[in-house]
């Protein structure tokens, strides 16, 4: 029986679990790839207090290497379910069954599909989510990006290094991401902007995209462009499938807690970007760590 199990390895998961293991816990983390998380995807992180400039899987070794020395256990597993028994919380993986005193969900958040024609068609032969994984694949081309927040305007700048041209496209004609992303945007060269603009279709030959077919909302007009590649950053949707039978899930399937991370199951816990809140940041998401740790300690304290 653990004290705490924590589902997700990310910069909320591996904060929980540093505070829990020095507080003397025995406490297991159960992930599915490999620890990090979104940083894992993140090629330069400026944001983070202490470091000027850090890459994702940087970080995400930094965080990680600490927790074995402290005696977390570090368990590789797919949760499909958590069942809560009262004092027993089961936490279920395709292989075992775990049992615990108090459960930490950490699992976070995934990239929101576009859903428009030619989207799944060329998913890898030219539809991308992840710059830093695929951008040094489309050297010299001319890319699309789509969507308007700091994901999007990021890993444009980042596809700069590689493209030699990237565009763009947003649905209203204002940026959401923050101004200094927008300030690097603007200011960059190889980026251009389409306003007011969806795409409608992704287009290509029998090995990958060619061109993509665009539309502007307020005129209606549609176009199609050449376009080697298409990076899609349209937001974010929670993982949490495998809480939904907790009822503990609102209706898009984030997940509420109070001011301590707890859930509306007494013992059962929420922290990062799939907690229900307005700012899903790295330094966000290492906070929630630290207090739903902390609220986990007091909660086995009194009950058991
Ligand atoms: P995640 O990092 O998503 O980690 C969740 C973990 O849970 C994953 O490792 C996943 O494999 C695991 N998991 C999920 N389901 C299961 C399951 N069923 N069983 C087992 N394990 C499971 N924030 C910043 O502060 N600065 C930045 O520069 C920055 N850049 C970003 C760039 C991009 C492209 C994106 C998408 C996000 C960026 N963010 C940035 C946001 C930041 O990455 C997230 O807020 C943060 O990673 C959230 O941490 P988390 O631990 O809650 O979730
Ligand atoms: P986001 O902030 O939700 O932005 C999604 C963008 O996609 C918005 O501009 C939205 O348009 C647009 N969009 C949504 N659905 C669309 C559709 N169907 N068609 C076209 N456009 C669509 O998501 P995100 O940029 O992935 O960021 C997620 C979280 O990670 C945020 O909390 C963000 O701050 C964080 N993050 C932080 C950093 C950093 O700190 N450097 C970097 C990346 C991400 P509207 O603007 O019109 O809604």
């Amino acid at each position: 029986m653990y004290d705490i199990i924590i589902i997700g390895s990310g910069p909320a998961g591996m904060t929980a679990a540093l505070y829990a293991a020095r507080g003397n816990l025995k406490v297991a983390v159960l992930e599915q790839g490999a620890p990090g998380g979104q940083m894992n995807n993140t090629s330069d992180i400026e944001n983070y207090p202490g470091y000027e400039l850090i890459s994702g899987p940087e970080l995400s070794m930094k965080m990680y290497e600490p927790l074995e020395k402290f005696g977390v256990e570090n368990l590789y597993g797919i949760v499909t379910a958590v069942e809560d028994h009262g004092s027993v919380k089961k936490v279920i993986t395709d292989d075992d069954i775990y049992e615990s005193k108090t459960v930490i969900v950490a699992t976070g958040a995934k990239h929101r599909l576009l859903t428009v024609a030619g989207e799944d068609t060329y998913t890898s032969r030219g539809v991308s989510y992840c710059a830093v994984c695929d951008g040094a694949f489309f050297r010299g081309q001319d890319l699309l990006v789509v969507g308007g927040g700091d994901s999007a305007v990021e890993e444009a700048l980042f596809l700069t290094r590689f493209a030699n041209k990237v565009t763009i496209i947003h649905r209203r004609d204002e940026l959401r991401a923050q101004k200094l992303l927008q300030e690097r945007a603007f200011a960059n060269d190889k980026i251009e902007f389409i306003w007011d603009s969806v795409v409608k279709e992704i287009k290509g030959n029998d090995t990958k995209v060619t061109s993509v077919s665009i539309e502007n909302v307020k005129t209606g007009q549609v176009s199609t462009q050449p376009f080697g590649g298409i990076f899609i950053y349209v937001g974010l949707d929670p993982v949490s499938a495998m809480v939904a039978d907790l009822g503990i899930t609102d209706a898009e399937g984030w997940i509420p807690t109070d001011e301590k991370m707890q859930t509306q199951k007494a013992g059962i816990f929420a922290i990062g970007d799939v907690r229900q809140k307005d700012l899903r940041q790295i330094t966000t998401a290492v906070g929630d760590g630290a207090v739903a740790a902390q609220a986990a300690y007091h909660y086995i304290v009194n009950n058991f």
